[in-house]
């Protein structure tokens, strides 16, 4: 069987390659004589392979010493607790820009936890844009701001050069589960990035957390331990039986960006094919782009409609058929969208554009 164009939100394609050599190493990795799935978390082979991992993600995001790295279970999902858990602290008191549902889920963990504050929102327009900000609307004793930098399901992002502006002594923290590592952010301008791999790293069941160290240590006693950054700084992600396999995953990823060129080399295919789909989605008759304002639009998810419902679910059907699939869009937005995260190729970019030119000229 022939693989197919996967444009699924996540969990999400992997580069083949990545696939190949997993497929090459799974019987035997190394000369252990053993899967890495078979190993123990304590092995000298396992904590090459973290340590590797970790290394990479560092070179490749430019991470500055002063963070530390986490590979970390319970999905982003789980981060949303933590976040408030760990940082909301000082004053009780957190902000939170609402650009989409997974923004607003983190809002509402952190509503349990203390004084959290929505400052700016995009739900009146089905979180179809990003919301103004400036510095004024923060409360200056909140303990930090929380973003959701590329927002998946409504295919929008903070550019690298349009992330909040907060005050030295209060952190920006950014959700980059659906666009890191494709293109390159400044870390130094977060206090702590977080990310679900099943999009853009690996498969499902692994969570990477980038802190800053100044930040990790701050939360009260009282909260679960497994709950507390500092158990897992402390125990370098190994305080318990880690995700290992899934960590040896994003390391192939890893491995496979630096020689594709590393994260610059990768923003630029990305733009390319974000900007082929968008100038083919600008100019058709027939399908319309759900994100109007360039400047807002997510290089990773593009959403996309034609205005009728059943031509949009003929489309998915179709689509599907020839080959592309997974390209319904979120429930809450209709139509479509197609994820094209990096393991997405030109050639699949390609592919999906010809196809949606052809169904164009056959529903006239
Ligand atoms: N944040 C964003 C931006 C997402 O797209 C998702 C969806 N996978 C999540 C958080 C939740 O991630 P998880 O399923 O790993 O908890």
């Amino acid at each position: 069987m022939e693989r197919v164009f996967n444009f699924a939100p996540g969990p999400s394609a992997l580069p083949e390659e990545v696939l190949k050599k997993a497929q090459e190493e799974l019987l035997c990795y190394g000369d252990t004589g053993m899967s890495v799935m078979e190993m123990s978390h304590r092995s000298a082979d396992f904590a090459e392979i973290l340590d590797q991992a970790k290394a990479d993600l560092k070179e490749l995001m430019e991470i500055p010493d002063n963070y530390d790295i986490l590979f970390l279970q319970g999905g982003a999902s789980t981060q949303f607790s933590m976040i408030p858990l760990n940082l909301m602290v000082h004053n009780h008191k957190a902000d939170y820009i609402k650009t989409g549902n997974w923004a607003k889920k983190a809002y509402e963990q952190a509503v349990k936890v203390g004084d959290a504050k929505v400052i700016a929102s995009s739900e009146d327009k089905t979180y179809s844009y990003i919301p103004d900000y400036d510095i004024s609307m923060l409360r200056p004793d909140a303990d930090y701001l929380h973003i959701c930098v590329n927002n998946t399901i409504y295919g929008t992002r903070f550019a690298p050069d349009r992330l909040p502006e907060t005050p030295d002594n209060i952190p920006l923290i950014g959700d980059m589960s659906s666009n890191i590592l494709s293109e390159p952010y400044d870390v130094s301008k977060f206090g702590m990035i977080y990310a679900g791999a099943q999009k853009n790293m690996g498969p499902a069941g692994v969570t990477v957390v980038i802190i800053r160290h100044d930040l990790v240590g701050q939360a009260d006693p009282s909260i679960p331990t497994m709950l507390d950054y500092k158990t897992h700084v402390d125990k370098d992600s190994c305080f318990n039986t880690p995700p290992c396999f899934a960590i040896y995953m994003c390391g192939l990823v890893y491995k496979w960006l630096k020689e594709k060129g590393g994260v610059a080399a990768m923003a630029e295919l990305n733009k390319a094919k974000a900007s082929k789909l968008y100038d083919f989605l600008d100019n058709s008759a027939l399908f319309k782009p759900t994100v109007l304002n360039p400047i807002d639009r997510s290089l990773m998810n593009v959403p996309f409609v034609t205005g009728d419902k059943d031509l949009d679910a003929k489309f998915v059907k179709e689509s599907k058929e020839a080959g592309l699939v997974n390209l319904k869009g979120h429930r809450t937005v209709g139509g479509m969208r197609a994820s094209i995260y990096n393991a997405m190729t030109m050639d699949g970019v390609d592919a999906l554009i010809d196809f949606m030119k052809k169904f164009e000229t056959e529903n006239k």
